[in-house]
């Protein structure tokens, strides 16, 4: 039986990367070393992540004055982070609250900076980006653009502005075309569209280096890890070769434009049997709706918990929503194919034939 992860992370990959990085682990490039044993401060580990570098800055367009940061810490550690590194002295920083991931972002900041909320959701919808309250003196400006957990997505972007707009991608980096130069810095763990856990990547425009706090940790500060090619300590080597495999995964199938393409046609396909009549229903309000993380539910928790049960049987695994927020998740990252989708909604179209 075929299995199928629909997980919010980490996500499958697809299988053509997984046999390269087999290989890799057991033979790496032919050179009789595993993968894992390549010393980072190396010649050979040093390519790959110059050509991984490489690959992302072709993908997304990154301008040349941004720079491309592989760290360590997941998004979680950025959360503390950003206000050590773009504070500067005596400034607040703004948040928006569009859900799970932001309302974290903003606690873990609120630590070390003056937080100023500017806009929040209901738990449906997102603020508009228009009727944000900012401020022309903030240090940066932060939102989530998929909140993983609620299942919303912003599918605008704010108009520009002269406070540096900061956002973590985790859930939607490399699935949607983007104009990397409306940020200031971009921030994505790797274990959703990029690969695997242990890899975080930080895009930084240049001039908002040189500003972290005298106390910030050399491994945590941009500024350093600029300077030193993101090698102040071990990077997370393997995590790194993964993203390389998938960045080059990405590129031979379209690249960003097609993987918008894929990422549109799978939501697509799911909202269209949850929206078919109310057996399923999704609680996103329509023009937030995310395309990576459809969430919805059925008429009672114990018609939920069979969902859950007879799709685990049938092969399709991980689709439990958030454990905060409950019903079901289907994660729809680029990793998952429109094969996956198309099994999940076969299954869901005879599991409402049969319960419904
Ligand atoms: N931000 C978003 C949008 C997420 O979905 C997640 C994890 O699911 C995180 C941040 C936290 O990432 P990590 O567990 O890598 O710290």
């Amino acid at each position: 039986m075929a299995v199928y992860s629909f997980a919010s992370g980490p996500s499958a990959l697809p299988r053509e990367v997984v046999a390269e990085l087999a290989s890799d682990v057991g033979n790496y490039g032919g050179s009789e070393l595993s993968a894992l044993e390549l010393p980072f401060s190396e010649g050979v580990f040093s390519d790959i992540l110059a050509e991984t570098e490489c690959d992302l800055r072709a993908l997304l367009g990154v301008p040349p004055n941004y720079r491309v940061l592989f760290l360590q810490g997941g998004a979680s550690a950025q959360f503390a982070l950003l206000p050590m590194n773009l504070l500067g002295r005596g400034r607040h920083c703004e948040y928006v609250l569009g859900g799970h991931w932001s309302r974290r972002a903003a606690a873990e900041a609120s630590r070390a900076a003056d937080v100023w909320v500017i806009a929040s959701g209901d738990g449906r919808s997102l603020p508009d980006p228009k009727s944000w309250r900012r401020s022309s003196d903030a240090a940066y400006c932060h939102y989530t653009t998929n909140e993983t957990a609620d299942g919303l997505q912003f599918h605008t972007l704010p108009d520009p502005f002269d406070v540096p707009l900061v956002s973590d991608m985790t859930a939607d980096l490399l699935t949607r075309g983007l104009s990397v130069e409306r940020f200031g810095l971009i921030y994505a763990s790797a274990q959703k569209n990029l690969g695997a856990a242990g890899l975080t990547l930080v895009i930084v425009r240049e001039d908002l280096l040189g500003r972290a706090r005298r106390d910030t940790p050399a491994p945590f500060d941009y500024t350093r890890q600029a300077e030193a090619a993101s090698k102040i300590n071990t990077p997370p080597t393997f995590s790194v070769l993964i993203a390389h495999r998938m960045l080059r995964w990405l590129q031979n199938n379209g690249g960003v434009v097609a993987a918008e393409r894929r990422s549109k046609a799978k939501c697509e396909k799911l909202y269209e049997v949850i929206d078919r009549d109310d057996f399923y229903c999704c609680p996103a309000s329509l023009p937030h709706r995310s395309r990576l993380n459809v969430c919805f539910r059925l008429s009672s928790p114990r018609l939920e918990e069979m969902f859950l049960d007879e799709a685990k049987a049938n092969g399709f695994v991980h689709l439990n929503g958030h454990r905060d927020v409950g019903g079901i998740r289907a994660s729809l990252y680029n990793g998952v194919s429109e094969q996956a989708v198309d099994a999940l909604v076969a299954f869901m179209t005879n599991f409402k034939l049969r319960r419904g």
